[in-house]
Parts: structure tokens; C-alpha cells; sequence
């Protein structure tokens, strides 16, 4: 069975296109700035959750995979986004890799673009929660349909960097040497050979002694602010910083270099652990550096609709966050996983898989809802 034909939408999945989808909490009226005023309830939270539980649900069945994607709705009434598999027709892999070319071309339509460069902060101190991968494949979307787009690597693993296929071992001229040597940022940037209008600036190895080198620097908070000030922003239409898993110097300097963050949330149980304590950096780098930063925009990633649990944190995030949060869910998907060592986004590697259905929903959600700090609610 082919990923994007697996159960992974699970029990929320009925053999039709539209379909319901049942969640447990009801819509919070205020949005981010609200909820990081109050604490981010661990305790109700895990009243909901529980231990993991795998609903028995009904599972696609042989009907699934109507199209590009279900709507459901919540509880709440909110839209809900969940991908399925397309059709079958491009089964084969010289149709899917025609199908992948003509994507990376660029062949798709043309999304609105924003009037003025938006910079978002992907970052989660937490660790493999879906930075890297969202910011690779939300980038790739938006350059597959007319966005000028800059991945900026700032983690010294350099995954952003391996998984758009940009050189990075040590030696290369990278993120390091613009934060510690103050060298251009444009000296950097190098292009993604798969997805026209896309171009990464590298993170090398270097990048994990910056912490302790910044410390003794003038600003050393805004040296990377400093270095988009310098560079010419207005060819970009977006630029997605993607943060290492720790709230040291390097995700601070990413917090003061842009008014926007994106906080990726995994449907786990321990996913709104350690919330708290980033939105309290947020506000904190929001009230003493950059008085613009705002939590625009939450997506759910991995999200296995097999369990009950992954409804249960989608639903309690909600309610936290409210319109902040993106419709589209990002499924678990095995495309998503093996993209990055075929040096691709899942956006070219298997732009039909759900992953990269759902990449591409969130994508155009966030091109056109614009910039809205507080999301829908806002
Ligand atoms: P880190 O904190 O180490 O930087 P991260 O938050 O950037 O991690 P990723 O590297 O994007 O997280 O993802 C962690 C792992 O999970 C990777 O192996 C990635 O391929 C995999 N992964 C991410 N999203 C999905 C998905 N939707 N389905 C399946 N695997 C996924
Ligand atoms: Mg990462």
C-alpha cells in the first residue's frame, strides 16, 4: 500500500469527501497574546489526553482517497483541513516524477504575494517537532506558486540546509560567518537547484560555537536583524528563519530579526510542554528588542489520526490558541520523512503524497490570510 493510501487519517477518515470531525474543546475567544498571559494548562491538558489511546475508528476503507483533501469540521465549528491520499492515477513513478517537475516549475498558480517581505521565526525549543521540515516545505510551496523565498539555516545541524540540497560543511561561507564575522548576508545565500525562486542561506557546523562566540559581541541579539537590515529584502516576498531546539542566542536572534513566528506543534503527548516557557521568551524579546513580534501563526504537524490522542492535543491547542492556528493539519507521513536524504522537499520528491497535499494547504492558507498576529482572531 502506497503512503499516501495508508489509514493515517485513521478513524476521522469515512468513505466520502466531506466528512465530520468530532473534537472535545470549544473555541477560545482570545488568541496567542492572550493565551500567553494566562499559563498554557499542562494539567487539563493531560486530564484530556490520558494514556494513548488508538480509536478503533472505521479507517479509510477502499473508497478512500476521493481528492487532494477532506474538510471537516470541529467542535468548535472551525474549518479543519486533513489531506488524503490523491488518486491513483499517477502511480507510477514516471508520472509522479513528471508530476513532481511540473510543480517544481513553478507551474502552479500564482498565490497572492504580500506588499512588503514577511519574516517568520519557525522555532520550538523542543526537538524534532517539525521546524526544519515546515519551514523547507512551506517554503517550497510558496516558490512553486510565484513567492521569491529564502530559507535562512540558522541550526547548526543544518538539516534546512541538506534537505534543499545546499552545500554546508565546514569552510562554506554560511550564517556563522554573517552573525560572527559580520559578513553580508548575500555573500551566503546560495539557490535550491529544484525549486526555482527559492534560495537558502547554509548553516555549517560552525554555527553551534556562535552561542558562546556572540556572547562578548556588541548586540549580539540582533546580529542577524542586523544583517537582513543590510540586505535588500525587498526581492524576497518571504523569509523562513528555522530555529535550532534550544531558546539560546541563535532562536533569540531570530525572534528579534522578525515580527512573525510560526510555532510548530506535534500531536504528542508532550507537545504543549515547554509552550509556556517560549511564549514567555516571545514576550520577553517582544517587550525589551522587538516591540513587532507577534505569534502569528501555529501548525499542527504529525498528526496520527489512528489515535485519539492526536484529536485530543489538536483540539486542546485550538482552544488555546484559536485562529491562530492553521486549518490545515500536517499528517505523519513516510514521503515527508524520506525527502531530506534525497536532498528534497516533499513538495518535489512526492508532491502528491498527503504530506505534501497538506504542506501545500498550509501554505496557502498562510499566503492568503497575510500577516494577522493573533490569527483569525485578530
Ligand atoms: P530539531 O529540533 O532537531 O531541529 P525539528 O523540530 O526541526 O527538529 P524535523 O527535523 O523537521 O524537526 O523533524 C523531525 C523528524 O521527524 C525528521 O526525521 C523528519 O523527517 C520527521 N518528520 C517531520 N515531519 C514529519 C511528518 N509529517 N511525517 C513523518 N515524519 C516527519
Ligand atoms: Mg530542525
Amino acid at each position: 500500500m502506497r503512503e499516501g493510501e495508508t489509514d493515517m487519517t485513521g478513524n476521522l477518515v469515512q468513505p466520502r469527501t466531506e466528512r465530520e470531525v468530532h473534537g472535545t474543546g470549544a473555541r477560545s475567544a482570545g488568541g496567542v497574546a492572550a493565551a500567553a498571559g494566562e499559563a498554557v494548562s499542562q494539567r487539563s491538558f493531560r486530564a484530556v489526553s490520558g494514556p494513548a489511546a488508538s480509536g478503533p475508528g472505521p479507517g479509510p476503507g477502499p473508497g478512500h482517497g476521493h481528492g487532494p483533501k477532506h474538510r471537516g469540521r470541529g467542535e468548535d465549528g472551525a474549518d479543519v483541513v486533513l489531506p488524503a491520499a490523491r488518486e491513483a492515477v499517477a502511480d507510477t513513478p514516471i508520472a509522479r516524477a513528471a508530476e513532481a517537475a511540473l510543480v517544481a516549475r513553478a507551474a502552479g498558480p500564482v498565490w497572492p504575494r504580500p506588499q512588503a517581505c514577511r519574516i517568520i521565526t519557525i522555532a520550538n525549543q523542543k526537538g524534532g517537532v517539525g521546524k526544519t521540515t515546515t519551514a523547507v516545505n512551506l517554503a517550497a510551496s510558496l516558490a512553486q506558486h510565484g513567492n521569491r523565498v529564502l530559507v535562512v539555516d540558522l541550526d547548526p545541524q543544518g538539516n534546512a540546509s541538506t534537505a534543499l540540497d545546499v552545500d554546508h560543511h565546514t569552510g562554506i561561507p554560511s550564517v556563522y560567518n554573517v552573525l560572527v564575522d559580520d559578513q553580508p548576508l548575500a555573500a551566503v545565500i546560495h539557490p535550491v537547484g529544484a525549486v526555482p525562486l527559492l534560495s537558502c542561506a547554509p548553516a555549517t557546523i560552525d554555527l553551534a560555537g556562535a552561542e558562546i562566540e556572540l556572547v562578548p559581541l556588541v548586540a549580539r541579539e540582533s546580529r542577524l536583524s542586523r544583517a537582513l537590515g543590510r540586505y535588500d529584502v525587498s526581492g524576497l516576498d518571504y523569509i523562513f528563519i528555522d530555529c535550532p531546539p534550544s531558546l539560546g542566542l541563535l532562536t533569540v536572534n531570530a525572534l528579534v530579526a522578525a515580527p512573525e513566528v510560526l510555532i510548530p506543534i506535534q500531536c504528542e503527548y508532550y507537545a504543549l510542554e515547554g509552550l509556556e516557557q517560549l511564549l514567555r521568551t516571545v514576550n520577553l524579546v517582544k517587550s525589551h528588542l522587538n516591540p513587532a513580534l507577534a505569534v502569528s501563526t501555529i501548525l499542527l504537524t504529525m498528526y496520527d489520526g489512528r489515535t485519539r490522542l492526536a484529536t485530543q492535543v489538536a483540539d486542546e491547542v485550538r482552544k488555546h490558541f484559536g485562529g491562530t492556528v492553521l486549518r490545515s493539519v500536517i499528517p505523519r507521513s513516510v514521503r515527508v520523512s524520506e525527502a531530506p536524504s534525497y536532498g528534497q522537499s516533499v513538495m518535489t520528491y512526492d508532491p502528491g503524497s498527503s504530506g505534501a497535499v497538506a504542506y501545500l494547504e498550509a501554505a496557502k492558507e498562510m499566503a492568503y490570510r497575510g500577516h494577522r498576529p493573533g490569527g483569525d482572531s485578530a
